[in-house]
C-alpha cells in the first residue's frame, strides 16, 4: 500500500492543517496547486472547504459521487463540497440547530456552480423520496428562473451573479426538506441600460429573444435578433460561446411552469420585458427650442401597448418633470439629456421591481405546505470583494458587504473555537487577528460614518454634489486610520498618485480607490413622480402591483439606496449570527478562464484577502485535530495491543492506552471531556501511517 507519505508528495494534503510549515504562504498554494494538478480541486483548512475552479466537468457531481457522501463521516471520505454539505445537514438533523454554507470569493471563482451543488445534495436528501419530488423540483428549478433574471456576461464571468443571494432551506423534524425562502440583495440594475464592453444585459433578454416562438415575439412586436435593441447592444457582444440562450428560454419556460406561475403571470412577465427593450428604443431630439421631442413613435406606442398605459401619458412622463415646491405644483419640460435619463431610470426602476415581485412570487411558491417547527439551512450566494480599475457605488456597497462578512467569520470562527476550548476543558491561547471592526464602522456608524455622511449630503437642499460629499468626508474622516483622499494624504509621493475625485479605503482585504461620481445620484435612487405616476395606471398585473398607489401619495422619502443595503445587511447579519456555520471559499485560478492553468500569483492574492492564512494559523494556535473519543477509537484500536482484537473499556481510557502506546508526547495532545486534542497534524499523520501499516 502507498504510505501516506509518498501519497503527500504526489497529491498534496486533504488538509492545509497537515502542512509542516503552515505559516508559509508559498508551501500552502504549493499544495493547491499539485492538487490541482491532480484534478483534485477541494481542500480543507479543519472544515473550511477550499475550492480551485477547474473550469472543466470533472465528473465530481455524478450521482454515484452524490451517493458516495450521504451518511458518512466527513473525515472519511475526500474533500468535496458534499462533505461540507452532508456534514452540515447531519448536525442539523441530529442536533435540531439551524446551519449555514457561506460561500465567498471573486467573480467566476465559482460560488454559484457550488451553492447549486449544495442546494442539488440537500433537495435530494429526503428520506421519503417520492412525496418529496414536488419540493425538490421547485427548489431546483428556483436557480434557473432567478439567473436568468439576475445573472449576466461579464468581462469577468459568462454567467456572473449580479445580485447576492441567501436561501434558506427548510426541513421537518425528519430531516425532509419541506420548503424555502429565499433573500435577494442590491441587483446590479445599471446593467438594464448601459454595459461594458465584451458584457451582456441581464440573461433574460437574449433569451426571450432567442427562444420564444415566433408568435409572442410578434404579440410583443419584437425582432429576435437582439442588434436591434439598444438596451442589449452596447457591449457588442450579443452572443456568448459558453451560452445557449435558446436552451435557456426553454429552462425558464419550465421553471415557471414548475413553480406554478399562472398564465397570465407568464404574459405578464413577457409583456415587461418586452416593454424595457422598446422603451430603450425610445429616441429624444431637440426642438427649437431646445426641449426633447420623441425621434420615433413606434417604441414608445410599442412600449405602452405592452404595459398598457396611454402613449401620451408615457411620453409626457418621459418628456417632463413635475416638481411639488412649498404646496405648488410646477411642470417643466426636458431637454433631450434630461430625457434619455428619465428613460433610463424608468428601465432600472422597473426591471428592479420585477425582479422583487418575481422573489416574492417565488417564495410564495416555496412556502412549505407544513407547519410545525422547522429546522433552517441557509446557502449565501454573494458578490465577492471587487477592486476593478473604475470603482463606483456598486463597488463600496458590494465591498461594504464583505467587510461584514469577514466580521462574521470572525466572530463565529474564533468564537467557536473557544467554546469548544471551554467546554471541553482545555487552555488555550488567544490568536491575534486583524478585527475589521473599525472599518465597517468607518462605513456605518450613525452620524459620523460614510454612509450617514452620504445620506446628510442627499438631503441637503440646494447645491450639494458628489464633490461636497467628497470634502464632506475630508473633514470628518481626515484622521481616521483606514481613511485617504488627496486632500487628506500629507504624504507627497501617494499624493501624485490619488485622483482628486476619489477616496481611498484601506479594506480588510486591501485598498481600494472609489470614484465620487455618481455617489449621490445613486444613492438618493429617485424616480420622477411622474413616471411613478405614470406607472401606477397601467394594466399589467405586476407592474400595478409593484407601484402602488400609495407609495406615490406618500410624502415621506424613501430610504436611501445605501442605508437600504445598511439595513438589509444588518438583517443578514441576525440571521447568519443565530446560525451554525460552514464555509466555502472559491478560488479562481486564472483571469483566463482557462482549465488547467493555475496561475500562483492570482491564487496569492485571493488566499490574502480570503484570509486564509490567518484562517489557518486560528485552526493551529490551538489543537490542529479534535476527534470524538468513539471515532478515534473506532478507526485507531488495531494499532494497539491493549484495544486489539477486543476492547470493552470506555472509550477515553481505549484512547490514553492508543496515544501511550505510540508514544505522543504529553505537549502533543489534551485528553478533552469528550474529545482527543492532537496539536500537530504530524502527530495524526503519523498514527495514520501506523494503521495503514
Ligand atoms: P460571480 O461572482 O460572477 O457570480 P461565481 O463565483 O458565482 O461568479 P460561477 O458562476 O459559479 O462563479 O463559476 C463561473 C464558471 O466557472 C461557471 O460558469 C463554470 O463554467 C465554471 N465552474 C465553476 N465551478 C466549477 C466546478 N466546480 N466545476 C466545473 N466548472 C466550474
Ligand atoms: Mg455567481
Amino acid at each position: 500500500m502507498e504510505s501516506v507519505l509518498e501519497d503527500r508528495a504526489r497529491i498534496g494534503v486533504p488538509d492545509a492543517i497537515l502542512l509542516e510549515d503552515y505559516l508559509n504562504e508559498s508551501v500552502f498554494i504549493d499544495n493547491l496547486k499539485k492538487r490541482y494538478q491532480q484534478n483534485i480541486i477541494y481542500t480543507y483548512i479543519g472544515q473550511v472547504v477550499i475550492s480551485v475552479n477547474p473550469y472543466t466537468d470533472l465528473g465530481l457531481y455524478t450521482e454515484d459521487c452524490l451517493e458516495k457522501y450521504r451518511n458518512v463521516n466527513f473525515y472519511e471520505v475526500p474533500p468535496h463540497v458534499f462533505a461540507i454539505t452532508e456534514n452540515a445537514y447531519r448536525s442539523m438533523v441530529a442536533e435540531t440547530t439551524d446551519h449555514c454554507i457561506l460561500i465567498s470569493g471573486e467573480s467566476g471563482a465559482g460560488k454559484t456552480e457550488a451553492s447549486k451543488q449544495v442546494l442539488r445534495f440537500l433537495a435530494a436528501t429526503s428520506l421519503h423520496r417520492r412525496e418529496m419530488d414536488r419540493v425538490r423540483d421547485r427548489l431546483l428549478q428556483s436557480n434557473p428562473l432567478l439567473e436568468a433574471f439576475g445573472n449576466a456576461k461579464t468581462n469577468r464571468n459568462d454567467n456572473s451573479s449580479r445580485f447576492g443571494k441567501y436561501m434558506d432551506i427548510e426541513f421537518n423534524f425528519k430531516g425532509d426538506p419541506v420548503g424555502g425562502h429565499i433573500l435577494n440583495y442590491l441587483l446590479e440594475k445599471s446593467r438594464v441600460v448601459h454595459q461594458e464592453e465584451g458584457e451582456r444585459n441581464f440573461h433574460i433578454f437574449y433569451q426571450l429573444l432567442a427562444g420564444a416562438p415566433d408568435e409572442l415575439l410578434e404579440k410583443l412586436h419584437l425582432q429576435r435578433d437582439a442588434n436591434n435593441y439598444f438596451y442589449l447592444k452596447q457591449g457588442e457582444s450579443c452572443t456568448v460561446d459558453s451560452v445557449n440562450d435558446r436552451a435557456d428560454f426553454e429552462a425558464v419556460d419550465h421553471a415557471l411552469d414548475i413553480l406554478s406561475f399562472t398564465t397570465e403571470e407568464q404574459e405578464a412577465i413577457w409583456d415587461v420585458v418586452g416593454a424595457i427593450l422598446h422603451l430603450g428604443n425610445v429616441a429624444f431630439k431637440a426642438d427649437d427650442d431646445g426641449l426633447a421631442r420623441v425621434k420615433d413613435e413606434t417604441p414608445i406606442v410599442n412600449c405602452s401597448k405592452l404595459i398598457g398605459c396611454d402613449k401620451d401619458v408615457l411620453r409626457k412622463a418621459l418628456t417632463h418633470r413635475t416638481i411639488e415646491a412649498r404646496g405648488d405644483i410646477v411642470t417643466s419640460p426636458l431637454n433631450p439629456e434630461q430625457a434619455v435619463y428619465a428613460r433610463d431610470a424608468l428601465a432600472k426602476s422597473v426591471y428592479e421591481r420585477v425582479f422583487n415581485w418575481l422573489v416574492v412570487r417565488l417564495n410564495h411558491s416555496l412556502e412549505s405546505p407544513e407547519s410545525g417547527r422547522k429546522t433552517l439551512l441557509g446557502i449565501l450566494d454573494i458578490y465577492g470583494f471587487e477592486i476593478f480599475d473604475k470603482n463606483g457605488f456598486e463597488q463600496f456597497c458590494i465591498n461594504y458587504c464583505n467587510e461584514k462578512l469577514q466580521q462574521v467569520f470572525i466572530e463565529l470562527t474564533l468564537r467557536s473555537e473557544q467554546e469548544e476550548y471551554y467546554r471541553e476543558g482545555i487552555e488555550w491561547e488567544k490568536v491575534q487577528y486583524f478585527d475589521n471592526k473599525i472599518i465597517c464602522d468607518l462605513v456605518e456608524e450613525k452620524h459620523k460614518g460614510i454612509i450617514s455622511l452620504l445620506d446628510e449630503e442627499c438631503l441637503r437642499p440646494g447645491d450639494a454634489t458628489d464633490l461636497t460629499f467628497l470634502n464632506k468626508m475630508n473633514s470628518h474622516l481626515a484622521t481616521h486610520n483606514h481613511y485617504f483622499s488627496y486632500e487628506t494624504s500629507d504624504n507627497s509621493k501617494v499624493k501624485k498618485t490619488i485622483n482628486k475625485d476619489e477616496f481611498r479605503l484601506r479594506h480588510y482585504a486591501g485598498e481600494v480607490a472609489y470614484r465620487v461620481q455618481g455617489f449621490l445620484d445613486k444613492n438618493n435612487d429617485l424616480l420622477f413622480r411622474d413616471l411613478k405616476e405614470a406607472m401606477t395606471h397601467t394594466s399589467n398585473i405586476i407592474i400595478t402591483s409593484v407601484f402602488p398607489k400609495d407609495e406615490f401619495s406618500q410624502k415621506k422619502r424613501p430610504v436611501t439606496a445605501a442605508t437600504q443595503f445598511k439595513n438589509s445587511l444588518a438583517g443578514l447579519m441576525t440571521i447568519l449570527m443565530s446560525k451554525e456555520p460552514s464555509y466555502i471559499r472559491c478560488i479562481k485560478p486564472n483571469d483566463d478562464k482557462r482549465s488547467y492553468y493555475f496561475d500562483e500569483e492570482r491564487v496569492s492574492h485571493q488566499v490574502k484577502y480570503l484570509g486564509l492564512m490567518e484562517n489557518l494559523r486560528v485552526r493551529r494556535a490551538g489543537f490542529a485535530y479534535r476527534r470524538a473519543y468513539e471515532i478515534f477509537l473506532g478507526r485507531y484500536k488495531s494499532v494497539c495491543p491493549a484495544t486489539w482484537p477486543k476492547y470493552n473499556g470506555p472509550a477515553k481510557d481505549g484512547v490514553m492506552a492508543i496515544v501511550q502506546h505510540l508514544g505522543y508526547h504529553p505537549d502533543d495532545y489534551r485528553m478533552g471531556e469528550t474529545k482527543l486534542f492532537i496539536r500537530l497534524p504530524k502527530t495524526l499523520f503519523l498514527t495514520e501511517d501506523a494503521f495503514q501499516k
